[in-house]
């Protein structure tokens, strides 16, 4: 579609106009002066830099849909910064090609590239119903621990309603970002605006929620906010490392709300969704994975996914900058750091042997009342491990030792932490132990 060049910012202000509302168009879009085109370039200046990045926080998502509606995607957006008073003479501050915007949503982050496996299935497939307007649930409450793809399910919605009905606004947000965006409103004065924004919105996102603040204002908003998108019948998608009982600093009257539709856990994914998922981004990134070198890694790591493909990323790199092939011998070495120690397998009685055995003494001896060095010392390492390796809490790890109460605990994983730092020698031997573990 060709459209005259001049004629593009009324075009857009004409298609804000029945975004936005009178108040927010003067607030906002009155301020911002068209002032020339040249080639695939757009000339708008602006009163000052802190409204240009509010501006860019808060509407360049939308500028980008209503350009995108008009099929004008192909044009650079340049912002001046006006000089009023110095008579400096006003600059270019930023260039933004409009077919790049950032918006807060990754773009990269599909239903397409999202492998499916049992961990995530159904956390998948009641995603792709909210994308597709179905309804079924409101609100929706996915949770699961870090690196699972909690943030991907929801940027894949996002996505997805963008590419699919651009007559919908859609807003991803992390709960951070939604209290910076409010705290700016209110401090501004111009909390009515914050509202109404909300209130267009037909899709709210909101990432990491157990980051919520504290802050008693944000959770009323929230509250209030949650209840008006509700009322409407507007999806809300909430994501969280946690259910929401177990979410911290959350007043009974949101989370019974968060409690309302449906709620999806996303556990870690199997050996066969892991090897999936390792070849999907070797693709991604143009690797020539083999699947016997997948098939490795995925057995090693397990939890993570963002793990996993930190560990495919730098097994390729280090075997392109070493120039040496990529066998299962170099991965083991590449990816020893990436390791998830097998807790099923490994268990207190298991290390305190191992540590018993190199100190030459009896394991019983490291649960008993006996504080001679030579039984102290192997104790304090034996409790560092437990620590290091299991990531047992202290009071567990005083239970352990014959019931040895936890600053006891404390004190000597603080001594062996002290030691690692002064001794190399002795750090190089904890770390052989670890390692050890980790190799198991
Ligand atoms: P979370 O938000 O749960 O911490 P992310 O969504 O940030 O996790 O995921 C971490 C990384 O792992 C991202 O790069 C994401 O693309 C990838 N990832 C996670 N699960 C999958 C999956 N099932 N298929 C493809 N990539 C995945
Ligand atoms: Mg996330």
């Amino acid at each position: 579609m060709y459209v005259e060049k001049t004629m593009i910012w009324e075009k857009l202000k004409t298609e804000l106009k029945s975004i936005l509302d009178e108040r927010e168009l003067n607030t906002w879009f009155s301020q911002i002066k068209f002032i020339g085109e040249d080639d695939n370039e757009l000339y708008l200046k602006v009163p000052d830099e802190s409204f240009l990045t509010t501006f860019k926080k808060n509407y360049l998502d939308l500028l980008y849909n209503t350009l995108k509606k008009l099929s004008l995607t192909d044009y650079n957006l340049n912002f001046i910064i006006a000089r009023k008073n110095n008579g400096t003479k006003d600059h270019i501050i930023k260039k933004t090609k409009l077919s790049n915007i950032k918006t807060n949503i990754n773009k990269k982050y599909l239903f397409d590239n999202f492998v499916v496996g049992p961990g995530n299935q159904f956390a998948y497939a009641i995603s792709v119903g909210a994308a597709k307007n179905s309804h079924d649930y409101n609100p929706i409450y996915i949770y699961g621990d870090v690196g699972l793809g909690k943030t991907h399910l929801l940027n894949a919605i996002a996505n997805y309603i963008h590419l699919h009905d651009k007559n919908k606004l859609v807003v991803y947000k992390t709960s951070k970002d939604f209290l910076d965006e409010m705290v700016y409103y209110l401090q501004n004065k111009k909390y009515s605006l914050f509202k109404e924004k909300y209130k267009k919105i037909d899709v709210l996102i909101i990432d990491d929620i157990q980051l919520i603040s504290t802050w008693e204002e944000t959770k009323k908003q929230l509250f209030f906010i949650f209840n008006e998108k509700y009322e409407q019948g507007k999806q809300i998608i909430i994501s969280s490392d946690c259910p929401p009982k177990d979410i911290k600093n959350l007043e009974e009257r949101l989370r019974s709300r968060f409690e309302w539709g449906i709620i999806a856990q996303i556990e870690p994914p199997n050996l066969e969704t892991r090897i999936a998922i390792l070849m999907q981004k070797a693709n991604e990134k143009n690797i020539d994975l083999d699947i016997s070198i997948a098939e490795f890694i995925a057995s090693k790591i397990k939890k993570n996914v963002r793990t996993l493909e930190g560990a495919l990323i730098r097994v390729y790199a280090l075997s392109s900058i070493k120039g040496v092939p990529v066998t299962i011998g170099f991965v083991k070495e590449a990816i020893k750091d990436y390791i998830d120690y097998d807790k099923e397998k490994i268990n207190p009685d298991i290390i305190k042997n191992f540590v018993a055995d190199k100190y030459n003494i009896k394991a019983h001896e490291l649960s008993s009342k006996n504080n001679s060095k030579k039984i102290s010392f192997p104790r304090q390492i034996a409790m560092y491990l437990l620590k290091t390796i299991l990531g047992m809490p202290v009071s567990k790890i005083g239970k352990e030792f014959g019931d040895k109460h936890h600053t006891t605990v404390l004190h000597s994983i603080n001594k062996i932490e002290k030691l690692i730092k002064e001794d190399p020698v002795f750090e190089d031997e904890i770390y052989s132990y670890i390692k050890r573990f980790k190799d198991e």
